[in-house]
């Protein structure tokens, strides 16, 4: 066994076992690391560059369609959260609480936000007082903590970061087309920045956010077949403006209270990526977001750190003036061998090799991550062409990531025909429903599959079916999985 083997070795393949691959690669790659209190985690630079390339890319969009940064308080005092009664026994069981200041014990207790809602609600009630301070568009980037019993690095974790847009506005329709604009602005982010192919559409009553009118999602299927809930937008109505009072004076000066949204993404996003991308050697991460888009390993041989070295640290200052972030390994304790499959381990899109024969015919090799295409490229054309072959990843990675979704998704007409699908197969499965309940129950009872959304552009003879749970008349499409 060479040492390449042996340090692929380390890391349980993910054909063999899912679970174990995702939280050994997890802590490899050193993206994050278990914290000593039970359920948090620490996101190692790695992982965290990752969350920042999330957060600039995200946030350029929030920004193009209007919104604006502001921060909100960590603590909301029980009194503002108890006040939608939906909301308060929504989050209830996972709320983390503080009784004491100092030495003191407060009079109220304060959660620590489990969503920011009832705080940015009450100060909203305060600055809305005209339908001229409507629309009101802002967005916090923050920490949530929502004490879960069962935890999974970035999928679900005690304190989470992520960003909160709160929105109001002067009537139903505004809101709507905010909350739908936002479920079009996540697709198009997770389908373009993080190349993972998403449907979208509306939650069922069961599913939806506690205290929404209603919930939009954007879910994704992971490569082991199960759905994961990659961000949400809700239509809020009025249910928070009337408990919170905010109110406007409208256009032919009667008071009315204001049409609310909420929408947000996670660290969530990042266990996304890893599990839907990653392979039996570990993460692939698309460029967009690549920590390190390009590794340059320059081959240690003869005297290398005179004749191939500099050749390397030149590649790797054009490619930084292109703007492409880069990591020069010149590490001398490691072979090439060790390098690749580290570099390979952790996800970077491309490798370039520099040795002696590339100096010699004036080229560079490159090897893609994603399919392992070897390119050798002339080494006055590197500036121009490794910025292109990056683009070319991103948009395959999404290419085969629709593709997975198409070739894992199953249509069914009948529960018979669910029982025999789910034996064999996984992903989604698209199923006639009659929009009651009951049958949304016992299928989840009976199959684990909940329905992860209600598409919304099918039209209205494409629902000519029969529920596949009680053979009543469908009312709608909808996609059933395992979810996270
Ligand atoms: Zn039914």
């Amino acid at each position: 066994m060479n040492e390449e083997e042996r340090f692929i070795k380390k890391l349980t393949p993910k054909s063999a076992d899912f679970s174990r691959w995702y939280v050994e690669i997890i802590r490899k790659a050193e993206l994050a690391d278990y914290a000593p209190m039970k359920g948090m985690m620490v996101i190692r630079p790695y992982g965290y560059a990752i969350w920042e390339n999330i957060q600039q890319l995200m946030d350029k969009r929030i920004k193009a369609a209007g919104h604006t940064n502001a921060y909100f308080p960590l603590f909301i005092p029980e009194s503002y959260l108890e006040k939608e009664a939906e909301h308060v026994e929504g989050f209830a069981p996972e709320v983390a609480w503080v009784t004491q200041g100092g030495t003191e014990e407060l009079k109220e207790r304060l959660a620590v936000r489990p969503t920011s809602e009832a705080i940015i609600c009450s100060m909203y009630s305060k600055w809305i007082k005209s339908w001229r301070d409507l629309p009101l568009l802002i967005n916090q980037w923050a920490n949530i903590v929502r004490w879960e019993k069962v935890t999974r690095p970035f999928l679900r974790t005690t304190e989470f970061l992520w960003q909160e847009g709160h929105t109001a506005h002067e009537t139903y329709e505004e809101a709507q087309e905010e909350t739908l604009m936002i479920l079009s602005l996540y697709k198009e982010f997770v389908e373009q920045d993080l190349a993972i192919a998403v449907i979208s559409g509306k939650k069922t009553e069961r599913e939806k956010f506690a205290g929404a009118l209603e919930t939009y999602a954007i879910e994704a299927l992971m490569s082991d077949g199960k759905a994961l809930q990659m961000g949400t937008s809700h239509n809020l109505g009025q249910h928070f403006s009337k408990v919170f009072n905010i109110r406007f004076e409208d256009r032919n000066q009667n008071l009315q209270y204001v049409w609310q949204t909420s929408w947000g993404v996670s660290t969530r996003l990042i266990g996304a990526v890893i599990m839907a991308h990653g392979d039996d050697s570990g993460l692939r991460f698309p460029p967009r977001i690549a920590p390190f888009q390009v590794v340059i390993v320059p081959i240690a041989v003869g005297n290398w750190k005179e004749n191939i070295l500099p050749h390397a640290e030149a590649v790797n200052m054009k490619l930084k003036d292109e703007g492409v972030r880069t990591k020069l390994d010149s590490r001398e304790e490691f072979t090439p061998g060790w390098k690749f499959s580290e570099w390979e381990m952790r996800g970077v899109p491309l490798r370039i090799e520099i040795g002696p024969r590339d100096i010699e015919a004036g080229q560079v090799l490159t090897i893609r991550r994603d399919t392992g295409r070897k390119e050798s490229i002339d080494l006055n054309l590197v500036n121009k062409r490794i910025p292109e072959i990056l683009n070319e990843i991103q948009h395959s990675m999404l290419e085969e990531s629709l593709r997975f979704q198409k070739e894992n998704t199953c249509e069914v007409f009948s529960y018979d025909d669910l029982n025999d699908t789910i034996k064999s197969k996984k992903g989604f499965v698209k199923a006639f429903w009659c929009g009651n309940q009951a049958c949304e129950d016992k299928i989840k009872e009976e199959t684990m599959l909940t329905i992860r959304v209600v598409p919304l552009n099918e039209k209205k003879r494409e629902i000519d079916g029969k529920c596949i749970c009680c053979r009543e008349k469908a009312k709608n499409i909808v996609y059933f999985a395992r979810a996270y």
